[in-house]
């Protein structure tokens, strides 16, 4: 996908991330804070080439508005699109949702909206592909959007949010809405644990190679991310090459260890980037640093050890030990989204009866089943879905 000589394929050497100073989402200033980053970085021109058809890929969770802050805001999509297309690139946008459609899920974005105004056609990323990659560490073949592999190449636009598997969500994740609809819940079960899926999303940012992550942390996600947790304004935007860079700054504003983050330390270990040796340009990172950022900061998996409960042993200790979902009745509706998403089978979140559904009464866990990947947690619309920690891995983490 990626043309010699850009900055994906650049030989290896100190990361640079531009960290920017912006504000607001004020359009002028986030175009001015925008082509500060890029400049710093070399300018536009140095990750796309006039007339390549590029796929700008911004963070699509489920419907929700600008407000909401669960995608990247509107005025930075537009003016990293705009920068692009100033350097000549062919620009198309594309994603695939948790839940709900793309088409539907950027509209009540704001994003759809800005992609009309520029003129900037949406990439189906419902068709998939079967591509192999035997440079993967964990996986040898990976089935991922057509229209991806198709692309001279990918600009990755995020959003720093908390998340209950991975403790943040930046530039690694991102990535992994390439890969279509309903496989994504297949990787859940297939790889069990944070670690395990966190190394097939480093693998995966390894195949695509995105040429540019842009991160939007001018009000980021705290406590309950990815789309129910709450404002944290740290009047900053983010670019780099490297997402591995890219997240280990954005750590260190949220006053979050890198080594907890499995995203960052799989992608340093398997070559997708640097955490330790990070050149930051633009404003200094200490000015931004935020100790009272709400993210989980307690030690050991977000999701225990074992890929699967296999025996009474441990499932008692699973039980006790790893955090688990929680739904708050006060605050559930009953919509049924949780049992929707919910990958594993038989469902390890589901109504105890339909009559039961139809009173309005929640879903109910069985954590027997559950592989924590809280999916359910990721895309409660109403907020009603907390990870808890059981007593015993309470006292243990103390
Ligand atoms: S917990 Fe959330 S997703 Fe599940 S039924 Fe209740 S409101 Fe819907
Ligand atoms: S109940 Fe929630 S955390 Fe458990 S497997 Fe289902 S979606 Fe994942």
């Amino acid at each position: 996908m990626t043309a010699p000589g850009l900055a994906s394929e650049v030989a290896p050497g100190k990361a640079q991330v531009a960290l920017i100073r912006c504000e607001d989402y004020d359009d002028a200033a986030v175009l001015q804070a925008t082509t500060r980053g890029l400049d710093l970085l070399g300018g536009a021109g140095r990750f796309v080439r006039p007339g390549e058809h590029i796929i700008l890929k911004p963070n699509l969770l489920a419907s929700s508005t600008p407000e909401d802050l669960v995608s990247p805001h509107p005025s930075v999509f537009r003016a990293t699109a705009m920068l692009l297309a100033a350097a000549g690139a062919r620009l198309s946008w594309g994603d695939s949702p948790g839940f709900g459609r793309a088409t539907g899920v950027a509209r009540k974005a704001g994003l759809a909206a800005v992609a009309d105004e520029l003129g900037i056609a949406e990439a189906d990323f419902t068709v998939a592909r079967t591509v192999s990659f035997p440079d993967g560490h964990l996986m040898k073949q990976f089935t991922v959007a057509a229209s991806v592999l198709d692309a001279d190449g990918l600009v990755s636009v995020c959003k720093l949010k908390t998340h209950g598997l991975t403790r943040m969500t930046g530039a690694v994740k991102n990535t992994f809405g390439c890969v279509p609809g309903l496989l994504k819940g297949e990787f859940h079960v297939r790889m069990g644990t944070a670690e395990r899926l966190a190394e097939a999303i480093v693998d995966l940012n390894r195949l695509l190679r995105p040429r540019l992550y842009a991160m939007d942390a001018i009000v980021a996600m705290q406590g309950n991310g990815p789309r129910g947790g709450d404002p944290r304004p740290m009047h900053a935007l983010l670019f780099s090459d490297d997402p591995v860079a890219l997240d280990a700054v954005a750590c260190r504003m949220i006053a979050l260890d890198p080594s907890l983050v499995p995203t960052i330390t799989y992608g340093e270990e398997f070559g997708l980037g640097s955490a330790s040796d990070v050149e930051i340009l633009g404003d200094p990172v200490d000015s931004f640093t935020d100790p009272g950022f709400v993210v989980n900061r307690k030690p050991g998996s977000t999701t225990g050890p074992a890929k699967a409960v296999t025996g009474p042993l441990s499932r008692f200790f699973r039980n006790r030990l790893v955090p688990r979902p929680a739904i708050d009745h006060d605050l559930c509706t009953a919509c049924g989204t949780c049992v929707a998403v919910c990958p594993v089978d038989p469902k390890a979140v589901e109504f105890a009866s339909p009559a039961a559904r139809a009173q309005k009464k929640p879903p109910v866990h069985d954590y027997d089943l559950c592989i924590r990947c809280y999916c359910c947690q990721e895309l409660c619309p109403e907020r009603a879905i907390d990870i808890e920690q059981p007593l015993l891995g309470r006292i243990i983490h103390r």
